[in-house]
């Protein structure tokens, strides 16, 4: 008996082998190990994008620390030309100036100390980076050897999902625009399972035994009238 509902059944069967095949694919070993090796290829850029943010940082903390250095310098320079040139005669003056080129040459030494430190720093981020553009392309290779052995173990899978995806276009296009609305509007709600069969009294949605007022209603209706199951409210459909 062909009821309007029979597309609707089809391509409600259809939709549930798509999940299974779905599923399947999601927790396959090779579609797993491509997900957790591109996750290992995000870490691996977003390690890089830090080092080299880090680097360009350093980098400005080393020219600024030059300019200190060149700035220290010259005022070294001015005042032990000063000095040197007896220009300051009181005992008091040149105390003073003994003090300053003191200080001054403490916060130069003190200021290349600190550059070392960060060309040291800097030496370090270029063999992480090293090691990083070495992971990542390790990383790049794996996956693409990943990939490869994944497209061509689901082949079969991704053929036959390919295949009832067209036999899903077609058949929307058959069933009443009304219920196929409704189908797809009610697919997450009932799992799937939008028309449930009815069969010796017992919803195939719900599983639940449904009342001989329901049953009775159900048997003597025409096959194409709409019956909900009174305990999950999916449409009942004849077996
Ligand atoms: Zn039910």
């Amino acid at each position: 008996m062909i009821t309007v509902y029979e597309k609707t059944l089809e391509l409600q069967t259809t939709d549930q082998t798509l999940r299974v095949l779905t599923h399947k694919r999601e927790k396959h070993v090779l579609v797993v190990a491509v997900r957790e090796c591109e996750e290992e290829i995000f870490s691996t850029t977003n390690a890089q994008e830090q080092a080299k943010e880090e680097a360009k940082q350093k980098n400005k903390s080393l020219a600024s620390l030059d300019r200190d250095v060149a700035d220290i310098t010259s005022k070294l320079q001015r005042s032990q030309e000063t000095l040197a040139s007896g220009s300051v005669s009181s005992a008091k003056g040149v105390a003073s100036l003994e003090t300053e080129i003191a200080f001054l040459n403490e916060k130069r030494a003190q200021a290349e100390d600190e550059q070392l430190e960060i060309m040291e720093q800097l030496e370090a981020l270029e063999v992480q980076d090293k090691l990083l553009k070495e992971a990542a392309d390790a990383q790049s290779e794996k996956l693409a050897r990943l990939q490869g052995e994944r497209d061509l173990a689901l082949a079969s899978i991704d053929d036959e999902v390919a295949s009832l995806a067209v036999k899903r276009t077609t058949l929307s296009t058959e069933i009443a625009p009304e219920l196929l609305e409704k189908y797809e509007s009610q697919r997450t709600q009932f799992d799937g399972l939008v028309l449930a069969r009815l069969q010796n009294g017992i919803c195939e949605g719900c599983h639940m035994q449904l009342s001989s007022h329901l049953v009775d209603q159900f048997k003597n209706m025409s096959p194409d009238d709409e019956l909900l199951c009174e305990e999950c409210g999916r449409i009942l459909v004849a077996v």
